[in-house]
């Protein structure tokens, strides 16, 4: 049985400013990749939320994606991914094998790096090494989220299925304990 998977998005979706796999005008006169992550615009200093519990894995300064923390979190099929948060305002206050729950603060939204804008720019990856750079790793981090999601939301709708029938059930009133039809 698929386990459940408790994940959760950072932000909303109205904030999405750049989604995976996307190739502006701007990156194809660059000669760049296309998008390798999602984009959430968000002001400085915005806290960021654990998309997962998991453990860190990495810290570090990168020119390109700034101040970087990578975690661990499992999927709903047992799989272990890594998880880039980029562009942080400093140094996230955590060393490598510290635990994090769901929605526990990773850092704080910044600009480090090559960022245009204060931002999330989050990214999914099967291997640590794969979250830096282009790297065929890497997966749509929302789909994933989504899909990562979809067993607590499905858990918690049959439960309130099982709810309203139980309701309905419990207002019949069978009149003939033979045939179990109202008025018999
Ligand atoms: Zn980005």
């Amino acid at each position: 049985m698929a386990r459940v998977a408790d994940w959760r998005l950072p932000y909303d979706d109205k904030y999405i400013t750049g989604h995976y796999g996307t190739m502006s005008d701007f990156r194809r006169k660059n000669g760049m990749q296309p998008h390798s992550g999602t984009d959430w615009a968000r002001p400085s200093g915005t806290r960021i939320p654990a998309i997962a519990k998991g453990t860190v894995r990495l810290i570090q300064y990168s020119k390109v994606l700034g101040w970087v923390l990578v975690q661990t979190a499992m999927d709903k099929d047992g799989k272990i991914w890594y998880l880039g948060y980029c562009h942080m305002d400093k140094k996230p206050g955590y060393s490598v094998g510290d635990k994090l729950t769901k929605s526990q603060t990773v850092g704080l939204i910044g600009n480090s790096g090559m960022s245009s804008g204060s931002h999330l720019h989050a990214t999914a990856s099967k291997t640590l090494k794969g979250v830096f750079g282009a790297t065929s790793a890497k997966v749509d981090l929302y789909k994933l989220i989504l899909e990562n999601t979809k067993g607590s939301e499905a858990k918690q709708a049959d439960k309130e299925v099982e709810k309203v029938v139980e309701q309905v059930e419990s207002k019949i009133v069978y009149a003939c304990p033979h045939c179990k039809k109202e008025l018999c």
